[in-house]
């Protein structure tokens, strides 16, 4: 019989009480020394009492000059004790805990670490920009004792087992592939040379930690970069590493330069690097873990079931829900909230070096902080307003003992956000809109759709407290013939509310723009962008643009960049491009110039109540933003 999610692993000497771990991920959580915060601790300690039975940490760099974020450390002795107090808080709520160990290499910046990058060889790093200085076979020997040095400190702290990072593109990744390896010395050339420096790693490690330490090693299938490191390679490599000690083979895949294939962006298809774990699973005997796009315990169980994979890592998915093992392990997978793919929080939010946080779960990163305290007083709370901002208000409120009456003008909950999951890709966003109604629902929150709320409505609800949340709406710049019968706004045309021509010109090459384009072309639309910038979707993250890209390229959507637009007439859109004026014909104009907050409402009921404005209702932003401020609104009241 095939090994279900819930059952136990045997990994070197330890038995791990599932097969549901956490994937490594940077949290930018500990302090710029790399020592452990609460913030730190609470957020591991949180996914342990959710039921994982494998933690695995960020990358605990072996060298301060190692870092590429402020992450977590243990390159000094000092950095053991409060480690301690991790590991024993992760055990006592169950779960057995890995450090993650890495170098970056290349792959950082000499503003970060005060110095010029090291790599195997002098060539620029494509995605950082920087040259790196080529590493001497004396220094290489030095950082092969930084890894055991590492090692052993996590085992002093109490760690379980350490996985070797080996995968992404960082040090260990630039000697192993010749891509980024031009070594002519021992550490170059053949593959045995190149695998040469992840050996010697774990020939110091287990000197320095028993054969009865855990480690585990972390490698990208495939690289996915012209001349990079291939499955084929990645298979003769976890064979000799498995000789070599190794007790656990992580598969990811990418290197910075294909970061869509470590973060794999919405419109990658579920378990996609199933596959590549089974064929590495094939040439080795030890277990294999496999991470992306594993979203569910039932898409995890069927790469278990077809003995795919021993150990599944949830990576964003456990950053939505710390408690989706327990819900799974009760019966109640229907009550998870599902990871949306959206990277704003936990990708976007990293790159800035910045603390990650998660739009659907609004508590990620305040795990430690009680939050969630009864009111001293139990009021009567009016939301105004069912997209995200608002019913995140609803469902805090409701947490701390308020009664909570949600109304929502239209048919539906989630405002714009439900919109915005109609571009092709973006269907998964909806998954969260359906996982507030239904916990609205659990937690008794009275929800009124189709009601437009007026000031007699606030005073006839006779509410404490309302808390507006009413969204955006589209800017009109003054532009002639803006408010022409063949002018529409992108929400309209999303949601089916109003025709679209053949020609279709959208005016403004944002996020909301580019997607709309996006879904007029793949129904059959020929379409133009213009937008002021350089570029198109230039905000968006890095993994999802690309998809963005590609497929508005497919499908031939015409980009009108660094193009003003002057007027719009019956049958053409009038812009000003680079200082010469241009006609694009088109048989309807789709706004997307920006947002604004939608205030009309919330100046009439100023003053009738205690009134708090949240979300884009505010200042339009993004979901990240809105989905927070609702919930610190609800509990703060
Ligand atoms: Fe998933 Fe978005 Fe949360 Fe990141 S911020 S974990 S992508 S829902």
């Amino acid at each position: 019989m095939s090994p279900t999610l819930l059952s136990p692993l045997r990994v070197g000497n330890l038995e791990l009480k599932n097969r549901m771990a956490v994937a490594p991920m940077v949290t930018c959580y500990c302090d710029e020394d790399g020592m452990p915060t609460e913030q730190y601790i609470a957020y591991h300690e949180a996914r342990a009492h959710g039921g994982f039975g494998l933690i695995i940490t960020e990358d605990y760099a072996v060298d301060p000059l190692g870092r590429g974020f402020w992450c977590a450390g243990l390159w000094k002795d000092e950095q053991i004790s409060p480690h301690r107090e991790l590991t024993k808080r992760v055990h006592a709520a169950g779960a057995k805990i890995f450090a993650q160990i890495y170098h970056c290499g290349r792959q950082t910046s000499a503003a970060l670490i005060g110095a010029q990058p090291v790599s195997a060889s002098a060539l620029p790093c494509p995605s950082m920009g920087e040259v790196p200085r080529p590493l001497s076979v004396e220094e290489i020997h030095t950082i092969v004792g930084q890894f055991g040095d590492t090692a052993r400190r996590a085992r002093e702290a109490g760690f379980d087992g350490v996985e070797v990072h080996g995968a992404h593109g960082y040090l260990i990744a630039q000697f192993l592939s010749a891509y980024s390896n031009k070594r002519t010395d021992s550490y170059g050339g053949p593959l045995g040379n190149r695998v040469r420096f992840a050996l010697e790693i774990i020939a110091d490690i287990r000197a320095k930690c028993g054969n009865g330490f855990v480690v585990s090693f972390r490698i990208s299938a495939d690289e996915y970069v012209v001349g990079g490191r291939d499955l084929a390679e990645t298979k003769v490599i976890c064979q000799q590493l498995e000789a070599a000690g190794v007790d656990l083979i992580h598969v990811s895949a990418g290197t910075y330069e294909s970061a869509w294939a470590i973060i794999p962006p919405l419109g990658t298809r579920y378990a996609w690097l199933a596959e590549a774990a089974a064929e590495v699973k094939q040439v080795v005997s030890i277990p294999v873990q496999v991470v992306g796009r594993i979203k569910t315990p039932e898409v995890a169980e069927t790469v278990l079931q077809a003995g795919q994979a021993d150990l599944i890592s949830f990576g964003r998915a456990s950053l939505a829900d710390p408690d989706l093992p327990r819900k799974y392990a009760e019966g109640h997978s229907d009550q998870i909230r599902e990871c949306i793919g959206c990277n704003q929080g936990c990708i976007s939010i990293l790159f800035l070096n910045q603390p990650i946080r998660c739009l659907v779960n609004p508590s990620l990163g305040y795990e430690g902080a009680a939050e969630i305290k009864p009111a001293a007083v139990a009021r009567k709370v009016l939301v105004v307003g069912g997209g995200p901002a608002g019913l995140e208000a609803a469902r805090a409120a409701r947490l701390v003992g308020h009664e909570v009456v949600l109304r929502e003008r239209s048919d539906h909950l989630g405002g714009n956000f439900q919109i915005g999951a109609i571009p092709p890709a973006k269907g998964e966003l909806i998954s969260y809109i359906t996982w507030l109604g239904e916990e609205l629902q659990r937690l008794g929150v009275t929800v009124r759709l189709s009601s437009e709320v007026t000031p007699d409505v606030v005073a006839a609800e006779r509410a404490d407290v309302v808390v507006y949340g009413a969204g955006a709406r589209h800017v009109r710049p003054p532009i002639p013939g803006i408010e022409g019968a063949n002018v529409a706004e992108a929400c309209d045309v999303l949601a089916g509310r109003v025709p679209v021509g053949h020609r279709v010109v959208v005016a403004g090459g944002g996020m909301i723009g580019s997607e709309t384009a996006l879904y007029l072309a793949s129904i059959g639309r020929e379409v133009a962008i213009v937008d002021r910038l350089p570029g198109v979707a230039l905000e968006e993250n890095a993994a999802r643009r690309r998809f963005l890209m590609l497929e508005l390229e497919r499908l031939k959507v015409e980009e009108v960049v660094d193009a003003t637009i002057t007027a719009i007439s019956d049958g053409a859109v009038r812009v000003e491009q680079r200082g010469k004026a241009r006609a694009l014909p088109c048989d309807t104009v789709v706004l997307a110039l920006g947002m604004t907050p939608r205030v009309a409402l919330l100046d009439e009921i100023e003053g009738m109540t205690d009134v708090r404005a949240i979300g884009d209702a505010v200042e339009a932003a993004d979901g990240l933003v809105a989905s927070r401020e609702g919930f610190a609104c609800g509990l703060a009241i």
